[in-house]
């Protein structure tokens, strides 16, 4: 069996892996045998040397079966949930996931935290005294049955993989790349238990991705993934050339 190095130097050489090897990395790492100064030479690796199509979902796919999927089979309807590829004062979730289940639509949403210059949902509604966005997964499914909607953060045993390489990706400069937001994403939405997933990929100064080329891109890929691992997904693109709200922070916002 090829050592992590092997694996890291495949990378940098701008090779492709195979489905077991991505398992590899993905999983050695979620499980701590692999430490993260070898995760950060693989990402930078992969940073600048991208990943192909397939090994795009099989890192996804991989980020996915790294904990428990929830299972939201027992409430009725089609379980949607929306995320934001990242934006500044960007409080859409706020607004958009009350609205959508009012109208009898059941949400059930993980969200993230910051990530590099982006302010996270969870952090905005943890400015709020009393707010827990901490609850169980057996919690998460009853509030969406009781009241149709949740945000939650993420769960310890729930997509362990993306928890470790977002901390990692925001401290080695590795964020702005399309496969690794892609795994990012795609495998919160499915391992949050949704159907259907629309997703707000920002565009402009503030973002992630600066150029419509490059949103482009982005939302091709996340369409792509995401329908390749079975789920039904919409993009669309969003202008971040500005701040999208008043104020900008997470207590202010
Ligand atoms: N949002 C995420 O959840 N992950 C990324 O990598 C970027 C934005």
């Amino acid at each position: 069996m090829q050592t992590v190095e092997e694996l890291i130097e495949r990378k940098r050489d701008g090779r492709e892996h195979t489905r077991e090897e991505i398992d590899r990395i993905v999983l050695g790492y979620s499980a701590d045998d692999i430490p993260d100064y070898q995760i950060a030479a693989w990402l930078m690796a992969a940073y600048l040397n991208g990943l192909s199509p397939d090994e795009t979902v099989w890192l996804t796919d991989a980020m996915v079966r790294s904990g428990s999927v929830l299972d939201l089979g027992d409430i009725p309807g089609v379980k949607v949930d929306k995320h934001s590829t990242g934006g500044v004062a960007d409080t859409t979730t706020l607004v958009l996931a009350p609205l959508v289940a009012a109208c009898g639509v059941p949400v059930a949403k993980m969200s993230g935290r910051g990530l590099g210059h982006t302010g996270g949902t969870l952090d905005k509604l943890e400015s709020i005294p009393g707010m827990r966005v901490e609850l169980t997964p057996g919690q998460f499914v009853d509030q969406v049955r009781r009241i149709g909607i949740a945000v939650i953060a993420q769960s310890p045993d729930i997509d362990p993989a993306d928890k470790k390489l977002y901390a990692l990706r925001d401290v080695t400069a590795t964020v702005p790349s399309i496969p690794l937001i892609v795994g990012s994403i795609i495998s919160k939405k499915i391992a949050g238990g949704a159907d259907a997933i629309v997703l707000d990929v920002k565009v402009g100064s503030g973002a992630f991705m600066k150029t419509e080329a490059d949103a482009r891109g982005l939302a091709g890929e996340l369409t792509r993934v995401g329908r390749a691992l079975g789920r039904d997904v919409v993009c669309l693109m969003s202008d971040m050339d500005q701040p999208l709200g008043m104020a900008v922070g997470n207590s202010l916002e």
